[in-house]
């Protein structure tokens, strides 16, 4: 599926593939066109499953010209059938896309690897990107494996996890006094005077955004080469949330799977909605809005992408729908605690999204449903601080006991059953495992 041409969203006026992301003509974002595939499905299925375990597999959808590698593979990341979730919320079968697995730990090593390949493909020299925290940090990364020098824009009141996370990489952290929105808008204006700089999220931004789409052809392949029935997944931008739709449609028109996009379920926190708040009034103008909220990851006040997220969800039958700190905080724990999978506030983001649809009854009892768990838990530590108690004691025994009182001496439990000296000699407990 030879990329062609970059076209515009809106007139369709196409352009050479360059480093270039508006239509001249009518200001539209643009986005990369493709040829037909030249393979039927059986020798494309072939040459995904004969790729690496990386998102590279589907390079055969993607917009570069020579092979497809990067120094810090990315993708092929877990996905994880969440039964004690699914049995929480009334549902019958829920999947967790692990985004945590990826080498910086957010699903933005797909865009940055797909970005980087192109920019050097393209002959820049350096990297660069406007923030709201791990894209920084995927950047830094990859300009590192790859002998680049970085710099990242954020906004200057980041969670400090994910600002050291960057900086020990070695890029140049620029701290803007403002909000994303205000650190894009400067990232625009440095990227018209610095020529040999690819700003992955902006001059690269239709190939960035093509990152994204390794998500659904993922999301398909483990499923057994079937498409969910419905996804739910975070919009900052919204760039990732279409992109999903478009991986999904990729792989129908080429054969590969059978079916229709799944029903599109977006994710906001409440404290920055635009897209829901536009969504919520059936027009797909997104008002800008001043971010508010735990979830910085998510805090565009101005997305780019938020109109097609508008339209992709109401053409798919899904909504888009937001939620309170306190729910992200809740949904945090809900995944950790169902599923061993500790995410950051924008995963929070997607579970209370996925928790309060499954509550309102428009999750069908017989879907297959797909959580985009986009970010690690660590890097947004301050979500889950006192939310449960540590429970400090003297070393002594007597002390555990008082806090973990034993069922009973005696009885037929596993503290029953542990005589103070088979612990002493390390015995294994009935039940335990070697
Ligand atoms: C950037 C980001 C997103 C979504 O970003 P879009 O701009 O909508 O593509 C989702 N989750 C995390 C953790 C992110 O960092
Ligand atoms: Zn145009």
């Amino acid at each position: 599926m030879p990329a062609d041409a970059l076209k515009c969203k809106e007139c369709s006026t196409e352009y050479p593939l360059e480093a270039r992301f508006v239509c001249e003509r009518c200001f539209g974002p643009l986005e990369v066109s493709y040829a037909a595939p030249n393979s039927d499905p059986a020798e494309l299925k072939r040459r995904i499953q004969a790729g690496p375990h990386t998102m590279w597999r589907y390079a055969d959808f993607l917009p570069l010209e020579g092979p497809a590698r990067s120094a810090l593979p990315t993708g092929w990341t877990p996905l994880v059938k969440a039964d004690r979730l699914a049995a929480k919320l009334g549902l019958k079968e829920i999947w967790i896309k692990n985004e945590t697995a990826n080498p910086t730990h957010s699903f933005k090593d797909r865009v940055v690897s797909v970005a980087l390949a192109r920019a050097k493909e393209l002959g820049f020299d350096t990297l660069a990107c406007a923030s709201t925290g791990n894209l920084a940090n995927a950047v830094a990364a990859h300009a590192a494996a790859a002998g680049m020098p970085a710099y990242v824009l954020i906004p200057h009141d980041l969670e400090e996890q994910k600002i050291l996370a960057t900086g020990a990489y070695g890029a140049q952290i620029v701290a803007v006094t403002g909000n994303y929105d205000d650190v894009n808008r400067l990232c625009t204006q440095v990227s018209g005077e610095r020529p040999g700089w690819a700003f992955v999220n902006i001059n690269m931004r239709p190939y960035y955004a093509e990152g994204s789409k390794t998500l659904a052809f993922e999301t398909v392949e483990q499923l057994g080469w079937e498409l969910p029935d419905r996804v739910v997944g975070p919009i900052a931008s919204g760039s990732q949330f279409t992109k999903l739709a478009r991986g999904f449609q990729e792989f129908i028109d080429a054969g590969l799977v059978e079916g229709e996009i799944p029903t599109m379920n977006g994710a906001q926190a409440l404290g920055c909605s635009p897209v829901a708040t536009a969504f919520a009034a059936g027009t797909d103008v997104c008002k800008p809005v001043k971010p508010d909220t735990i979830a910085k990851s998510l805090a565009i006040g101005n997305p780019a992408d938020g109109p097609y997220a508008v339209e992709l969800a109401q053409r798919t039958g899904g909504s888009i729908d937001s939620v309170t700190d306190d729910e992200i905080r809740a949904g945090i724990r809900l995944l950790a605690e169902t599923t061993g999978i500790f995410t950051e506030t924008a995963g929070g983001v997607t579970i209370a999204t996925l928790a309060k649809l499954a509550a309102r009854g428009d999750i069908g009892t017989d879907e297959r449903v797909v959580a985009m768990v986009t970010g690690d838990g660590l890097k947004t530590i301050d979500a889950v601080r006192d939310t449960f108690e540590v429970t400090t004691i003297p070393a002594s025994l007597d002390a555990f006991d008082e806090h973990f009182a034993p069922v009973g001496v005696g009885e037929a439990s596993p503290s029953g059953l542990a005589s103070r000296g088979a612990i002493a000699h390390g015995a294994i407990l009935p039940g335990e495992v070697a």
